[in-house]
């Protein structure tokens, strides 16, 4: 295993007596009674960690005197200490950097950045009870995900590191939001990747099973525990916002999940069409148009790809088309793939529109970056003979900011263009 290639490594770059000496003279211990974990990277770990990347990956870990999930001591190839970070003994990436520079790190400091966390949304002014409240990286938190829903908070501790500090992380989020409930949805693929337990657990009050939020004008019911990611894909609040600058007369949401688009969008179209291949996805688009008391929904649990050819063929023309996607692209060996994906529903969506009509187009690969969805559009113009025009380049909302420097952190796509004839 893996594990077994940064040990054996750890072995022959340096003894492991050589580092444990090290720390203790360094923190002026007895050898056995040191407390500091640390791990020593290579030097180009250390010129990534200067291009601002809080990330380090197993490649360039040359030594390790730590347990998976410790706050560890990050050292430089010449022994400079160049920050702290969160350990993963499993993960690809072992070092993810909480702070940079010799200073001690004292958790409190975490405890600060949820506060700061909490403060910016609140400047932010946002028209909805369910957003962002913590971005992981972006905040400073690493691989902490935490979303409100109303009164409760839906969190997901996606490290060992984090998974370690989650009972400080509860305590400190009561203290500062006082939720009526707490819910870890740690049940994400990658928890296991990290070799914690997917679990879905209440942490601190109770959280009931349904919640009713609001997204501006909009009323969702959420299931917190079974919805995808948190319940609700919340990264979109403010481009279903812009979509509505736009859409007009008949409009198709493509990959709708829980109506999100096509609700917000309905009142100003003349009709409205949602498709998602999930028959639980149509059932909760279909609650939510009779809660938002939306009329002119009609709902297809069908194949999007099948759905656009089909329509294509019959001439059917459409105003405004969304297309939202799961991430087709989920590891760099599915790019070709997912590109020739995102290609075919673009190119078909463009072919459906009439002229004048808008496409709001998105991609949440991260492994798709701008540029490339961009020359993917392009294509797709191209091809369909459609000629379109750039109206907005989006990204996903302000709750969700991208930290400069980790690219990872800007994933969510959303163009919106305009067939000119
Ligand atoms: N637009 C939504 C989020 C979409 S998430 C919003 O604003 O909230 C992606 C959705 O695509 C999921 O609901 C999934 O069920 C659906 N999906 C995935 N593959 C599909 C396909 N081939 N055809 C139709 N729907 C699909």
């Amino acid at each position: 295993m893996k594990r077994t290639a940064v040990a054996r490594r750890a072995e022959v770059v340096r003894p492991a007596w050589q580092s444990a000496s090290l720390k203790a003279r360094r923190y002026g211990c007895l050898l056995h009674t040191c407390p500091v974990s640390t791990v020593v990277i290579t030097a180009r770990g250390e010129q990534r960690l200067r291009t601002g990347h809080p990330w380090i990956y197993r490649a360039d870990v040359a030594d390790v005197d730590a347990a998976g999930g410790d706050i560890v001591e990050v050292i430089g190839p010449r022994r400079r200490t160049l920050g702290h970070a969160l350990f993963s003994d499993r993960s690809q990436i072992p070092i993810r950097m909480l702070a940079r520079g010799d200073t001690p790190f004292d958790t409190s400091m975490l405890r600060a950045r949820l506060a700061r966390a909490i403060q910016f949304r609140d400047s932010l002014a946002i028209d909805a009870t369910a957003y962002r409240v913590v971005h992981g990286e972006a905040d400073l938190l690493p691989s902490l995900v935490i979303d409100r829903y109303g009164a409760y908070l839906v969190l997901q501790a996606l490290s060992q590191g984090m998974d370690r500090l989650l009972t400080s992380v509860t305590g400190w989020l009561s203290e500062l939001f006082a939720p009526k409930g707490i819910l870890a949805r740690n049940d994400p693929k990658v928890r296991a990747l990290e070799g914690l337990e997917q679990t879905v657990e209440v942490l601190a009050g109770s959280v009931p099973d349904t919640v009713v939020v609001r997204e501006g004008p909009i009323e969702y019911e959420v299931d917190l525990r079974k919805g995808q990611k948190t319940g609700l894909f919340l990264d979109q609040r403010e481009n279903r916002e812009a979509a509505a600058r736009y859409a007009r007369g008949r409009l198709l949401d493509c990959f709708s999940y829980h109506g999100g688009f096509a609700l917000r969008l309905a009142g100003q179209c003349s009709t409205a069409e949602a498709i998602d291949i999930s028959p639980d996805a149509i059932a909760h688009i279909e609650s939510n148009a009779a809660r938002n008391r939306v009329a002119n929904l009609t709902v297809r649990e069908a194949n999007v790809f099948d759905e656009l050819r089909r329509r294509e063929k019959a001439g059917e023309r459409y105003d405004t088309i969304v297309l939202d996607p799961p991430a087709f692209a989920k590891n760099k060996a599915s790019v070709p793939n997912a590109l020739a994906g995102y290609k075919e529903i673009n190119l078909r969506a463009m072919r459906l529109l009439s002229p004048g009509g808008y496409l709001v187009s998105c991609s949440c690969s991260y492994n798709v970056n701008e540029d490339t969805f961009a020359a993917v559009l392009h294509e797709a113009s191209v091809d369909s003979h459609t000629p379109v025009t750039l109206v907005e380049k989006r990204m996903q909302g302000r709750d969700h900011p991208v930290l400069v420097g980790a690219p990872e952190t800007y994933y969510l796509k959303c163009f919106i263009l305009r067939r000119v004839e």
